[in-house]
């Protein structure tokens, strides 16, 4: 295989250290690489700015190393590339895909019943009209870009043509019921996840996206954004989630699996490799 044919990256968010979900991610990816005789690309995705902090990114960069992992270098760091993803908003906007939500989060979950710390679902909202709008703007008040979901799907004419390969599954069509009126740019830095995500795919090069089953869901939507931006589509694949011993999900203040932890408690790189499943380097 052409080496340069297969890349895959490994994306996570400093907002925390890496515990051994995400040891299983970074893993499945490199040895995908390896494999196929193509790239594993780290990235850094630290536009969540009041969350992500240096010491979890140079913690980043220690877990993976002792891992046994090696990445390019310099990796690509999204805080780096704002004026890009605002660019790319701006472009939306003037094609009337997106508008402008002053209300918060938690308004919104409040409205349709949902507890504050779930996740969003597919949302449906309205642009204000002019005036009103005009108000709110003049008082000040934050907003975030929305995707205009149904001219989406007008100028896409539809979304029953698009869907994407999940190895191991095939075909998926896109389920336009998972994505609604999707954040595109947030309050505070102007791009959210969803956008930055698939323009540093595109850019990057990216042929193969390896992340958890999580994140499955989200696919249906970055798929949607791929097309408006006209950006290729690489193939995915969602690997099985690493719980906790009691069954549950990982959540940032569970640091006795942190790998910087278990690397305390006397595990080597070669036991948690094992354990994960994956043999010697
Ligand atoms: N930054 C995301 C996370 O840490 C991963 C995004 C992705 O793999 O697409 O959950």
């Amino acid at each position: 295989m052409n080496p340069a044919a297969f890349v895959t990256r490994l994306a996570p968010s400093p907002t925390g250290r890496l515990h051994r979900g995400h040891a299983f991610s970074a893993l499945t990816a490199f040895e995908a690489a390896r494999l196929a005789g193509g790239r594993f690309l780290l990235r850094i995705e630290d536009i969540d700015t009041a969350r992500c902090r240096t010491e979890f990114e140079a913690s980043v960069f220690e877990d993976l190393a002792w891992l046994g992992l090696d990445w390019p270098e310099p990796v690509r760091r999204q805080s780096e590339h704002l004026a890009e993803y605002r660019a790319a908003v701006e472009g939306l906007r003037a094609r009337g895909l997106l508008y402008r939500c002053f209300r918060t989060r938690a308004e919104i979950l409040a409205d349709i019943g949902r507890a504050p710390h779930g996740p969003e679902p597919a949302f449906t909202g309205e642009p204000l009209d002019a005036p009103e709008e005009a108000d709110l703007l003049a008082q000040g008040r934050p907003f975030a870009w929305r995707l205009r979901f149904t001219e989406a799907s007008r100028q896409l004419g539809g979304f029953g043509h698009l869907g994407f390969f999940e190895e191991g599954l095939g075909a998926v069509a896109v389920r336009p019921e998972l994505v609604g009126d999707v954040v595109l740019a947030r309050k505070d830095v102007g791009v959210a996840y969803h956008l930055a995500v698939v323009i540093d795919d595109a850019l990057q090069g990216v042929t193969c996206v390896v992340r958890g089953a999580d994140l499955f869901e989200a696919t249906h939507c970055q798929r949607i954004i791929q097309a408006l931006l006209d950006l290729p589509t690489p193939t995915y694949r969602h690997h099985r989630l690493i719980l906790r011993a009691d069954g549950k999900r990982f959540a940032k203040r569970d640091t006795a699996e942190t790998l910087a932890d278990l690397r305390r408690r006397g595990w080597t790189a070669a036991d948690l490799r094992a354990d994960l499943g994956f043999g010697p380097v």
